[in-house]
């Protein structure tokens, strides 16, 4: 059955450039280049042409997904299926495939309005080796499970985004009910894979703005303890501290954009165990830094 083979790019309209040009590379440790235009940035973390898109729109939120398929066959396989489901599709045209560096792109709608870029063959560029906006042990983990992890606010409900992700190919679904203190209900969290990684989509309770974070995967332990390093000289708000999640089993720590969203850093997640079940908590840490969480709502 042809599926989603990764999450593999995302556009993010952002509305202070400069501030994300220094962020990406001297927090994040990613390699900018510029775009076609003064309003377009490029971030990238391995051969790809780019795995983030920054557009200075002023929105300072996702703007879209890209989710792969492995050829021009499964592409076609995807769009007919989505098609005989009732699913609106559009298949985008050679322009709209060469502006986002990707032979063939199709485009919908998800549940929640999320716009959804089906795409496959990414630009590969062998003859510019990832160079990192600073120091760095290792490289970003991507071959096998993509860019890494989004959290989105979910805007529909649980069956209505399991039905459509699992047409999309993904398996997954309730992995936390969390008890919160302020609040009568746990709250429950959805967590999606279709590759090696334990989760590439998650969906946790509506916030104010479609993304809660993005998750980037280190190939090497010290670069998230040097993430924590630079983190705190730069004086960036950390929203949840370090830990263990119960779900993917990743070490990582949570802290603020200059969108207002978060960006995860994490080591040595584990892969999909194939079966379901649900937690109530991490396996240790993850604090939350409540001078910092207004607006923010819970991790994972
Ligand atoms: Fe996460």
């Amino acid at each position: 059955m042809t599926k989603v083979t990764e999450l593999g790019y995302v556009t993010l309209g952002v509305s202070d450039l400069s501030a994300w040009d220094a962020f990406a590379t001297t927090i994040l440790g990613l390699e900018v280049t510029q775009g076609e235009t003064a309003d377009v940035r490029y971030l990238r973390m391995d051969y790809w042409h780019h795995r983030i898109k920054l557009v200075n729109d002023g929105t300072d939120d996702l703007l879209a997904m890209g989710l792969r398929l492995a050829g021009t066959l499964e592409l076609a396989a995807m769009v007919q299926r989505l098609q005989a489901a009732g699913v609106d599709v559009r298949v985008g045209s050679q322009a709209e495939a060469q502006a986002r560096q990707v032979l063939e792109v199709a485009f919908v709608t998800d549940p929640n309005g999320y716009a959804v870029e089906l795409f496959q063959g990414p630009l590969v560029q062998y003859n510019l080796p990832f160079h990192p906006g600073r120091r760095m042990h290792g490289r970003f983990q991507t071959a096998g499970g993509g860019l890494g992890h989004m959290m989105l606010g979910r805007r529909a409900d649980f069956a209505a985004i399991h039905a459509f992700y699992t047409l999309l190919g993904f398996t997954g679904g309730i992995e936390y009910r969390l008890p919160l203190p302020m609040l009568p209900e746990p709250v429950e969290l959805m967590f999606l894979n279709c590759n090696d990684r334990q989760h590439s989509l998650a969906f946790g309770p509506p916030g104010e703005k479609a993304i809660n974070h993005l998750m980037m995967e280190v190939e090497r332990f010290e670069d998230v303890g040097l993430a924590g390093d630079i983190v705190a000289h730069a004086g960036v708000p950390v929203i949840i501290q370090p830990g263990s999640h119960a779900n993917d089993q990743m070490y990582s720590f949570y802290f603020k954009n200059p969108s207002g969203f978060m960006n995860e850093i994490g080591w040595g997640g584990r892969q999909p165990t194939g079966q379901s079940e649900y937690y109530q908590g991490d396996a240790f840490g993850h604090a939350p830094v409540m001078s910092n969480m207004k607006g923010f709502m819970v991790p994972a």
